[in-house]
């Protein structure tokens, strides 16, 4: 783990013994599991590290200095990417990870065991409907997604999530100038404003991946997000 340790050191992260134990024992989890369940395609010893854990990591490039202990949800977190990297690294955050699927919560719920971290609920459910729960709608200052959807699509299934004053940080790769256009129309409706779409200057991860940064500035309609499978279906542009 010396290189994500370094990698995390260019990223402001200074990680302890423990810290890189608890990213041994992620690996391994993952791994074992793996065979069981489909959780990632992804297996190799350095390439997880990069392309899973540094890349989750890579998301306090967004937060910068502005919350305090904040609250944070990983929406469609499937093996907890980039929520649970992000706990690891600063224990100090409230964090919910959302998945749909049971299979991939049970693998969330034992891995929070084995790595020991306190402070993380794991959600069983779909956006769709959980952002509807009121201990749960506008009620978190940072909502995080990675490979989730398109950008219009996350707007619906993210942003209602948000409260006012708070981020939505999107993780995304490739050609993102057509999608975050093409996303005007649904993070206006959700009470967001693009603040910025930033690249990700690291050695490790030069193929083109991107944090894309939304103000939540007004409430999310109580109509958002429509019913399960209609962001997907119908997204809005
Ligand atoms: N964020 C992880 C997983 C990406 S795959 C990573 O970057 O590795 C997308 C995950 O989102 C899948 O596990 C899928 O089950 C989950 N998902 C898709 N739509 C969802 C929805 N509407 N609500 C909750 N989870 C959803």
């Amino acid at each position: 783990m010396d290189k994500l340790e370094a990698a995390a050191g260019r990223l402001g992260i200074r990680l302890s013994q423990k810290q890189i134990e608890q990213f041994q024992t992620y690996y391994r989890e993952l791994i074992d599991w793996n065979e069981r369940i489909n959780l990632t395609a992804i297996t190799d010893y350095q390439e997880v590290q990069n392309k899973h854990f540094l890349d989750s990591l890579t998301v306090v490039l967004g937060l910068g200095n502005s919350f305090n202990s904040p609250r944070v949800i990983d929406v469609g977190a499937g093996a907890g990417f980039p929520g649970l990297p992000l706990k690891i690294a600063l224990p100090g955050i409230r964090l919910a990870v959302l998945e749909a699927t049971a299979k991939k919560t049970s693998f969330l719920n034992h891995l929070q065991d084995k790595l020991g971290l306190d402070g993380v609920e794991v959600v069983t459910g779909r956006a769709e409907e959980v952002a509807h729960q009121t201990q749960y709608r506008e009620s978190f200052d940072v909502v995080l997604s990675r490979a989730m959807a398109e950008l219009p699509v996350l707007a619906e299934l993210c942003l209602p999530f948000v409260r006012i004053g708070g981020l939505f940080i999107a993780q995304k790769k490739g050609v993102i100038d057509a999608e975050v256009k093409n996303a005007g129309r649904a993070i206006a409706l959700m009470g967001g404003r693009l603040r910025e779409v930033r690249k990700i200057e690291m050695e490790e991860l030069s193929d083109g991946r991107y944090l894309v940064i939304i103000d939540k500035i007004a409430l999310t309609p109580p109509q958002y997000p429509r019913r399960p499978g209609m962001p997907n279906k119908r997204p809005i542009t």
